[in-house]
């Protein structure tokens, strides 16, 4: 750090991603990313051809696409850099001194620091020990909520008729749903959005509609709400979504069968997978996402991660109390994860 940092940042601790190694070639599955393509031959030329004026700050085009797709007013939904952009938009637009954040002490650890970097306070509460969200905790708490639904690293889900109870007793706050894993297994809440003015929606592209790579997220809410939002990215950076990334994700949008194809094998992948890890003696939470939670006595989580990774698998490992007995495995191709079986069965029958 140097000593023109501001002093506002000189305790700030940042999110650390999963590896990206770039030295060799790693069987990759730590930072749930799909292991299929999407997009159908897509033709970049026009963007290319175009890409010397700058992109459209409204997003129009992919606006009534997703409008049309989700049901929605145009004026109900906005993208951003990544959902990871809006998030942050997110803490800075509805989290102050006043009204702290709430969210589960094991989930995405980017709301911790999204607090942090904006200087606003958190609260974090304890899943259960079963490392479920106990709804009881969030009715009534007159707090900014954050939810992973479904959680991450867990996989776990709650019912839209629960996310509804949360939403409807805290009508004074905003609710925010982050959706990244909910097309492989778990119910939206985006209808909820014409009955609830509080309820915020976060959704991205980098998961089922793999493009990860691209950086594309999204908010739907109520207008007032994409209005707040919509503020703070015209006062940041009104031409967050470039030219190439608007062009891939209307392909990907007009090719939904694909993605539709892709979720349904990552789902048949994940059965394989925890059925494979339970003839192994691994316990693995019941996941409805593009990854599984998984644990075994024959050896330590911190210990699989690294064995695992000195054989070419990358999978993740959170050097947290409660949860470092685990490893959380993204679902690849049954290649990848037939490779990481027998990596496993090298790993522990020794
Ligand atoms: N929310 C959750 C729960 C996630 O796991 C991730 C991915 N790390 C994100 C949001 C952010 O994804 P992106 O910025 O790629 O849209």
């Amino acid at each position: 750090m140097s000593e023109y940092l501001s002093t506002k940042y000189k305790n700030l601790v940042p999110y650390v991603p999963g590896e990206q190694p770039r030295d060799k070639k790693y069987i990759k599955l730590n930072t749930n990313e799909s292991p299929f393509q999407a997009s159908n031959n897509v033709s970049l030329d026009d963007a290319i051809n175009n890409i010397m004026l700058y992109s459209d700050p409204t997003c129009l085009s992919l606006r009534k696409k997703i409008a049309d797709i989700f049901k929605i007013d145009i004026d109900e939904i906005m993208f951003s850099n990544g959902s990871d952009e809006m998030l942050n938009f997110a803490f800075m637009a509805y989290t102050d001194n006043m009204t702290p954040a709430v969210f589960p002490d094991i989930t995405y650890g980017f709301y911790k620091v999204f607090s942090n970097v904006n200087n606003t306070p958190y609260i974090e509460i304890p899943l259960k020990d079963d490392l479920s969200i106990d709804i009881n905790d969030y009715i009534n708490i007159n707090r900014t909520i954050f939810i992973a639904n479904p959680n991450a690293p867990t996989g776990l889900a709650l019912s839209l008729s629960d996310i509804e109870k949360i939403v409807k007793t805290n009508p004074k706050n905003i609710v925010v749903i982050d959706e990244a894993y909910v097309d492989f297994g778990s119910e939206s809440v985006v209808p909820l959005i014409k009955k609830y003015d509080n309820l915020l929606v976060i959704g991205t592209f980098s998961k089922s509609r793999s493009m990860a790579g691209a950086r594309l997220g999204y908010a739907i809410a109520s207008k007032k709400i994409i209005n707040d939002l919509n503020t703070l990215r015209y006062s940041l950076n009104p031409y967050n979504i470039n030219s190439l990334t608007m062009s891939l994700a209307l392909n990907v949008l007009e090719n939904n069968d694909k993605v539709m194809d892709n979720v349904k094998k990552i789902i048949e992948n994940r059965n394989y997978l925890t059925d494979e890890l339970k003839k192994l003696g691994f316990s693995t939470i019941d996941s409805k996402t593009n990854f599984v939670f998984t644990k075994t006595d024959k050896i330590s989580g911190k210990d699989l991660y690294q064995e695992l990774k000195n054989r070419g698998v990358l999978v993740r490992h959170f050097d947290i109390e409660r949860i470092k007995d685990y490893v959380r495995i993204t679902i690849g191709t049954k290649d990848e994860l037939d490779t990481l079986i027998k990596k496993i069965k090298e790993i522990i029958e020794v």
